[in-house]
C-alpha cells in the first residue's frame, strides 16, 4: 500500500500528516504527489474539492520550496477569499514542523495595507484571489519574478466569477518557465484555451468521480403540498437530530424567512446569504465551519465560499431549475469518504422533474414518507437515552451532591423518575407533534398522465389519442423579453397569465438572457401560447420556438419529429396571421377609396 513516505515527502512533512490523521494518501494524492515532486511538465486534473487536492498539490510544493530563499516560488490562484485562507491554512498545518516557511493568503474584502505587510515579510508561498493580486501586482507591492510553480485551483469556479482577464494578466507575469499546475472539476472550452495559450508539454489526469454522482451520496425525496414545505422541513430536522446541513433556497426573501422561522421555533439555524456584509458572512460561516451552527439556510450564490467536508445532509428546500446547481449541491455532502443525504422536499406536480435530475445525475431517488409526529417522538425520545447512555460523568463533581438527591428521590419508583427525566427533556417535542397531521401526498402524475388516465376512454379518435400522448413532451420557447427589460420569473409568468388569460399554462425551466428568456412549455400548450401572443396586439412582445442549438434541449426522435410539426404549425399560423393581417388592411384601403 502506498504512504506518504514512500511518496518521498521529507521527515517534516511526514509528522505533519501523522498528526493531522491522515493514515495513507487519498487516489488524487498518490497520483499528484510523485508527479509534481519527479516530473518536469504541466499538469492539468480534473479534480473536485473533497477528494484532498490541497494537500496533493500542496505537500510536494512544500517539500519543493527552498526555505533559506525570502522570495514567491509558489503562487496560488484560488477563485474565493473562503478558499484562499482554506489553502493557506492547510499549508500552514502541513507545514507546521517545517522552519522558516511562511505563507500569505491575500484576498479581496479585507484591509490592503495590513496585507502589504505581510508580503513584507517575504513569503515563499502566496495564495491569492486574482482581483486582488491583480491591484498588489499594479500597486508593485508583489513581485512573481521567481514563481518556480503557478497552481490555479477551481480554475472553472474562476472563469465562472468573470476573471478571465484577471488570469491572463497575471499568467502574463510569472517567469515562462515556471510550472503549471491546473485543477478544476469540470473542463469547459475556456479552459482549454488557457490550457493551450499558456501551459506547456501537460499531463492530464483525472481523478475521482463527481461528488454528486458519488457512491457516498443518498439522494432521497419527499412529495408535500407546496405550502408544507416549512412543516416538513422540520419534521426532516427533527427525524435527524444529529443532522449538519445547509437548506438551499431560491431567494434571499426565502432564505431570511425559512431560518427566522427555524430560529423562532428553536432550531439551531442561521441565514446565509447576499444581503449581509462581509463581516456578518464571515461570522455565520465560521459558525457553521466550527459547528456552533447546525443548520445553515443558504442560496447558491452566497454558499459559494463555503467549503465544510463533513455535512450530513443537504437539504432541497425547493428544486433548482438546473441539474447542475442540483450536482453542486449535492456533492457538498459525502465529500472525503463519508456518507452523505440529499434530500428534496417537493410538491405534487415536480416529481417528473425527480425523473430528469435522476437521468442527468445517473442515480436513482428514493421516495420517502414524511415522519409522522409518532416517528419523530420515537426518534427523539432514543436520541436522548443514547446521549444519557454515552453521556460523560464527572464522577469527582457529581459524587458530593448524590447523597443529597438519593434522599430527596427515594420516595420515588426507578420507572417514574426516568418518565419523569425524560418527559423533562421531551415535552416540546410531545406537545408539538399531539395533534399531528399527515403530510405526505401522493406524486401526482404530471397533468398529461392525470388526465390521460382520466379520460384514456373518451379518446377514441386518433386526433384526441395522439394529443394525449403528446403532453408530456416539452417545447422550447424563446421570447424577447430579457434581463435588459428586467425579465424575471415572475415577470415572464405575469406577462404569460396576462396575455393567454389562462393559468393552466405550465412553464417550467426559465432561463434569462439579457435580450431573451428562454422557458419549456408542454408540446401541446406552445401553439395556444404562440397564438395568444399573435393576437395580442397590446403586447410588445414576441414568442416562438426557440431555434435548435444551445438553449434547444435534446429531443428525442419522435419528439423532434413533433418539434418540426409545431415549428411548421407556428410558422404558418404566423403566415395565415400575417395573409389575414394583409387582407384586412387591403379591404380597409379598399373601403377608402
Ligand atoms: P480537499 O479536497 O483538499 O478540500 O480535502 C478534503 C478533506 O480531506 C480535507 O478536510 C482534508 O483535510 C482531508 N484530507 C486530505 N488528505 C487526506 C488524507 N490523506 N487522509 C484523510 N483526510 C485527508
Amino acid at each position: 500500500m502506498t504512504t506518504f513516505k514512500n511518496l518521498g515527502l521529507c521527515d517534516e512533512i511526514i509528522t505533519a500528516v501523522d498528526y493531522l490523521g491522515f493514515e495513507n494518501p487519498m487516489p488524487v494524492q498518490e497520483q499528484v504527489i510523485p508527479f509534481v515532486m519527479n516530473d518536469t511538465c504541466d499538469l492539468i486534473a480534473l479534480a473536485q474539492t473533497g477528494t484532498g487536492k490541497t494537500a496533493a498539490f500542496g505537500l510536494p510544493l512544500l517539500n519543493l520550496i527552498n526555505n533559506e530563499k525570502k522570495h514567491i516560488q509558489v503562487l496560488i490562484l484560488s477563485p474565493t477569499r473562503e478558499l484562499c485562507i482554506q489553502i493557506s491554512n492547510d499549508l500552514k498545518n502541513y507545514s507546521q514542523y517545517m522552519y522558516g516557511t511562511k505563507i500569505v493568503p491575500v484576498y479581496g474584502g479585507e484591509n490592503i495595507v495590513s496585507q502589504i505587510k505581510q508580503l513584507s515579510e517575504q513569503p515563499q508561498i502566496l495564495v491569492a484571489t486574482p482581483g486582488r493580486l491583480i491591484d498588489l501586482i499594479n500597486r508593485k507591492k508583489v513581485k512573481l519574478d521567481n514563481v518556480k510553480f503557478l497552481v490555479l485551483d477551481e480554475a472553472d469556479e474562476m472563469l465562472n466569477m468573470g476573471f478571465q482577464e484577471d488570469l491572463e494578466t497575471i499568467l502574463q507575469s510569472v517567469p515562462d518557465e515556471r510550472r503549471t499546475l491546473l485543477f478544476s472539476a469540470t473542463m469547459p472550452k475556456e479552459i482549454e484555451h488557457i490550457a493551450q495559450k499558456y501551459m506547456n508539454d501537460s499531463k492530464s489526469i483525472s481523478i475521482g468521480v463527481r461528488n454528486s454522482g458519488s457512491d457516498n451520496v443518498e439522494h432521497i425525496y419527499y412529495t408535500v403540498q407546496a405550502s408544507n414545505r416549512y412543516l416538513a422541513l422540520k419534521r426532516i430536522v427533527d427525524i435527524n437530530p444529529d443532522i449538519y446541513g445547509i437548506v438551499f433556497c431560491r431567494t434571499r426573501q426565502e432564505t431570511k424567512e425559512v431560518a427566522e422561522k427555524l430560529v423562532r421555533d428553536g432550531y439551531n439555524a442561521d441565514a446565509l446569504h447576499g444581503d449581509l456584509s462581509q463581516p456578518q458572512r464571515d461570522s455565520v460561516m465560521n459558525k457553521f465551519r466550527i459547528r456552533n451552527l447546525q443548520i445553515l439556510v443558504a442560496t447558491d450564490v452566497a454558499a459559494r465560499g463555503l467549503d465544510v467536508n463533513d455535512l450530513t445532509h443537504i437539504i432541497n428546500y425547493n428544486l433548482p431549475d438546473d441539474v447542475e446547481i442540483y450536482t453542486h449541491r449535492s456533492g457538498r455532502t459525502g465529500r472525503a469518504n463519508k456518507k452523505g443525504i440529499s434530500v428534496s422536499i417537493i410538491h405534487t406536480r415536480e416529481h417528473n422533474r425527480i425523473r430528469e435530475i435522476e437521468r442527468m445525475v445517473k442515480k436513482t431517488f428514493t421516495k420517502e414518507n414524511v415522519p409522522s409526529g409518532l416517528d419523530i417522538c420515537k426518534r427523539q425520545l432514543f436520541y436522548l437515552i443514547e446521549r444519557m447512555e454515552h453521556v460523560q460523568i464527572n464522577d469527582e463533581q457529581i459524587d458530593q451532591f448524590l447523597p443529597h438527591l438519593f434522599k430527596k428521590l427515594e420516595y420515588l419508583p426507578k420507572e417514574d423518575i426516568i418518565r419523569r427525566f425524560v418527559s423533562l427533556e421531551f415535552n416540546r417535542f410531545l406537545d408539538y407533534y399531539k395533534n399531528a397531521v399527515d403530510l405526505n401526498v401522493p406524486d401526482k402524475p404530471a397533468r398529461n398522465e392525470k388526465q390521460k388516465s382520466q379520460k384514456e376512454s373518451r379518446y377514441d379518435n386518433r386526433d384526441n389519442r395522439e394529443r394525449a400522448s403528446k403532453r408530456g413532451q416539452r417545447i422550447r420557447m424563446k421570447i424577447n423579453f430579457g434581463a435588459k427589460q428586467n425579465a424575471s420569473p415572475r415577470a415572464i409568468l405575469g406577462l404569460i397569465n396576462d396575455v393567454t388569460n389562462d393559468k393552466s399554462i405550465n412553464i417550467n425551466n426559465i432561463e434569462i438572457s439579457n435580450k431573451f428568456t428562454f422557458f419549456d412549455v408542454f408540446a401541446d400548450q406552445s401553439e395556444q401560447l404562440i397564438n395568444a401572443f399573435y393576437r395580442n396586439n397590446r403586447s410588445p412582445f414576441s414568442l416562438d420556438i426557440a431555434k435548435e442549438g444551445k438553449r434547444q434541449r435534446q429531443y428525442h426522435s419522435s419528439e423532434n419529429n413533433f418539434y418540426e410539426n409545431a415549428r411548421i404549425r407556428a410558422k404558418s399560423n404566423k403566415s395565415q396571421k400575417r395573409n389575414s393581417d394583409k387582407r384586412r388592411r387591403n379591404k380597409m384601403s379598399r373601403k377608402r377609396f
